[in-house]
């Protein structure tokens, strides 16, 4: 499992900037960090978003 930073551990991310998309309601990213799919709550502040059917699908190794 990987972990990303320790800032990531706290649930404080940082996005790649290339991959921030506006879906008409929030700011959507990816940690450059941790890879997770994050959310922008604030200005400079980031979140985990929460996906309930990815963790139900069988995880891929390759
Ligand atoms: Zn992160």
């Amino acid at each position: 499992m990987f972990l990303g930073r320790i800032s990531c551990i706290f649930n404080s991310h940082k996005p790649v900037r290339r991959s921030v998309e506006w879906n008409g309601e929030i700011h959507i990213g990816k940690c450059r960090a941790c890879d997770h799919d994050i959310r922008r709550v604030r200005k400079g502040s980031w979140r985990r978003l929460r996906k309930p059917d990815a963790k139900t699908a069988l995880p891929k190794f390759n």
